[in-house]
């Protein structure tokens, strides 16, 4: 039986469903939230100890140019809540000593003459004299960035260049390596890197989905299994627990994948490139530490000397310190595609293990320091925009226009940022209230 009644039904509360379903809901539309779990904000989340100590578990930082997501704080008086996050970076050289970066003065003088000049040669050529396209909006054909690797394209650059900058970007903004992702992707994420400061929030990022979802009507535990169609046209869903619910227009704000396996075999295009969707599969291992971490560095990076599993590495304590109340060093460890995607199926155990053994470069601390360790799955993790995948994702989005009474929103049609969810989000409430 169908239970009719509402204007719109947005599948998923992370981010871009949150936001989605504000503003129809501000546009006097009836609207329902479906989250499968059993709390709001998806890859948004976080870890929190006994003693009152958290970590961001997901999304780690806000750029300073996250317009929009900014906005949304604003409209909740929590722009009070904006914190400045930590800024130093350690790296290893070749020979595992650290050194330490908190400026790009202090990075030029770590890569030195020849990197300075390629990363200048990088500015000059991919920022200044740069094919325009919009950080947070996947809208333009860049084939020169998308059909080819970074490091394809960066073949030209020296090993600093690549050590310092080129390797450790591509772990901390895709969480991948050079030869596997798109220049598109290396292009985006320098410019915010160089251009931007990252934000948190003093609460936690978390904060801000559970405020939105406070003036929302959203069912947990609510998994939809299908979305339903007449005649063609969306018009509702099917959930797991059997009930069939009846809405004018349907938002999939659920990640890419699990739209793939909501739709009908009749959109079968869209069908088979949401369910083949590239993603990065995510375990991250977090430890306490039973004593503060010496080093003020946030963020520490492996690279050239080194191939280790998990190759990047957070002290939460030192990134940010209003989360860690007690100060002692609270690591995340951080591993990468292609590993990643047998490291998922191990144990927390053997996680854990693995990642101490790979973190004891960054921390003499370990492993006698450590208290507790915890591993956070994300399944889904991070799209992941291979060459070629541009242009995959601008031909999806032209068809999707085509469907009738469904839409998409979320990060993972517009790269990564939390920032591209939102908008997305409010491109799919504008076409509901457009009665697409
Ligand atoms: C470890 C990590 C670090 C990150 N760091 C950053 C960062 O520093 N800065 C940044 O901007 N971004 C970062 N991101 C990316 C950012 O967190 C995500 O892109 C963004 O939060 C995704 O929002 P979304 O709404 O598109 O999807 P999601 O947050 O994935 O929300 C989708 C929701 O749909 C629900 N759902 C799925 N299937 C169903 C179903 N069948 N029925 C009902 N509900 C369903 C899910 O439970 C989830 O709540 C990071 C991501 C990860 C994993």
């Amino acid at each position: 039986m169908r239970v009719s009644g509402f204007d719109t039904i947005v599948v998923g509360s992370g981010i871009a469903g949150l936001t989605a379903a504000i503003k129809l809901q501000r546009a006097g539309q009836k609207v329902l939230v479906l989250e499968a779990t059993e709390r709001p904000g998806g890859r948004i989340t976080r870890i929190i100890r006994r003693n009152g100590d958290r970590a961001e578990a997901g999304a780690q930082g806000l750029h300073s140019n996250y317009t929009e997501m900014l906005g949304l704080i604003a409209n909740y008086g929590m722009t009070g809540d904006v914190m400045p996050t930590g800024r130093k970076l350690q790296y290893l050289d070749r020979r595992g000593r650290p050194r330490i970066s908190g400026s790009n003065m202090d990075l030029a003088r770590i890569i030195g003459v020849r990197g300075s000049l390629d990363l200048a040669r990088f500015w000059t050529q991919y920022f200044t004299y740069a094919k325009p396209f919009s950080q947070f909006e996947l809208s333009t054909d860049i084939p020169e960035y998308d059909n080819v690797s970074a490091a394809e394209e960066l073949r030209w650059a020296g090993r600093n260049f690549t050590d310092f900058v080129l390797r450790p970007m591509s772990w901390a903004m895709a969480n991948s390596k050079p030869d596997k992702i798109s220049m598109y992707y290396i292009v985006n994420g320098l410019r915010l890197r160089m251009t931007t400061k990252i934000l948190g929030l003093r609460g936690g990022i978390a904060s801000l989905p559970q405020r939105m979802a406070q003036d929302l009507r959203i069912e947990y535990g609510s998994r939809v299994q299908s979305v339903l169609t007449t005649s063609g046209s969306v018009d509702g869903v099917l959930l797991e627990d059997g009930r069939a619910l009846k809405a004018k227009h349907v938002i999939l704000a659920c990640t890419a994948g699990a739209a793939g396996s909501a739709l009908p075999e009749e959109f079968q295009y869209q069908k088979s490139f949401l369910s083949n969707f590239t993603h990065t599969p995510m375990p991250l291992v977090f430890f306490f530490l039973d004593r503060p971490v010496k080093s003020e560095a946030y963020a520490y990076m492996g690279h050239g000397y080194r191939e280790a599993t998990f190759n990047m590495a957070v002290n939460h304590a030192a990134k940010t310190p209003y989360l860690v109340p007690s100060g002692k060093g609270l690591i995340s460890a951080w591993p990468a595609f292609p590993a990643v995607v047998e490291l998922f199926g191990r144990s927390d155990t053997e996680l854990i293990e693995l990642a101490k053994k790979d973190l004891e470069d960054f921390f003499p601390e370990f492993p006698a320091a450590i208290e507790e360790a915890q591993v956070v799955r994300h399944h889904w993790g991070l799209a992941r925009y291979e060459p070629g995948m541009h242009r995959k994702v601008l031909d999806f989005k032209a068809s999707a226009e085509r469907l009738k009474g469904v839409s998409f929103a979320g990060t993972d049609y517009d790269s990564i940022h939390m920032e591209s969810g939102i908008r997305s989000g409010q491109r799919a409430a504008d076409r509901a209230l457009r009665g697409a």
